[in-house]
């Protein structure tokens, strides 16, 4: 059995749950018509100019110093380097060794290894909504 060609994503503009082809990077929702990214996005230089959206997971490599005012994420969040910002993911954020993260947090888990700093945060872990929702 071969993997299924398509993958469910949630909308992070309308939250509207959505199918699309695997191999695509970016699709439009048809819920609410806005572009939504697929790929990950990996950080690795500091002074990212804008939100940080996407379907995959968000990276913030080491040395990288990023603030922004929101991130959001459909797979997870891992930090290597600094991130200030509101973060929202439906996966899991992981903080590494090194790593620093100062904002409020909405995920279905986090990890943080020892070495890493968590700061001034407002934690909210929560499963994830019922997949079945159709
Ligand atoms: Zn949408």
């Amino acid at each position: 059995m071969g993997r299924p060609a398509t993958r469910d994503v949630v909308c992070y503009h309308c939250r509207g749950r959505i199918e699309v082809p695997r191999s695509a990077r970016t699709v439009t929702c048809p819920c609410c018509f806005k572009g939504l990214l697929l790929d990950d996005l990996v950080v690795s230089t500091s002074g990212w100019p804008g939100k940080l959206e996407t379907c995959g997971v968000v990276r913030i490599n080491k040395r990288a110093r990023t603030v922004t005012r929101f991130v959001q994420a459909g797979d997870g969040v891992e930090v290597q380097g600094v991130l200030e910002a509101k973060v929202c993911t439906s996966g899991g954020v992981v903080v590494r060794r090194g790593g620093h993260v100062k904002g409020d947090i909405v995920a279905t888990s986090i990890t943080v290894e020892p070495g890493a700093t968590l700061e001034g945060l407002s934690l909210c872990i929560r499963p994830l909504p019922s997949a079945s929702r159709q």
